[in-house]
């Protein structure tokens, strides 16, 4: 039996980035006291504790940090995606982030490489962020 991917588990704090999202945008926390962006969607600034915080539109683009290639699968779900790639994304706007590079070349994935993000079908209208190499 072949199990679905898995969709976002929403909650108060991320319902925002999980609807936006389903429109291929892409957000990231900016906190009003201190100015620093940050991911993943938090209700408190981690750098100043401010609860006084935006949601600001990413520009989508990014490098990646580093990467790994998956290759057995972790649950039967991912079964036919195997092997595939699970990057530490830094952000434009500076805060990192972990998703896949998929499409062509991925397994091709080198530390430092642009990448700029993509929105994936989970189903029921749910979409995940993911990046794919070249600026
Ligand atoms: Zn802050």
């Amino acid at each position: 039996m072949i199990e679905k991917l898995p969709s976002p588990v929403v909650n108060p704090d991320s319902a925002p980035y999980w609807n936006a999202a389903r429109e291929g945008k892409l957000l990231v926390r900016k906190c009003r006291a201190c100015g620093e962006f940050h991911f993943m969607p938090r209700y408190l600034c981690p750098k100043c504790w401010s609860h006084d915080l935006d949601w600001v539109e990413a520009t989508g683009k990014g490098v990646v940090h580093s990467f790994s290639i998956v290759r057995r699968a972790p649950a039967a779900a991912f079964g036919d995606r195997v092997p595939y790639v699970v990057a530490l994304i830094d952000l434009e706007e500076g805060p990192r982030m972990m998703a896949n590079v998929v499409g062509e070349g991925a397994l091709d994935t080198r530390i430092g490489d642009e990448v700029r993000v993509v929105f994936e079908d989970r189903g029921d209208g749910a979409r995940i962020p993911q990046f794919v190499r070249g600026a």
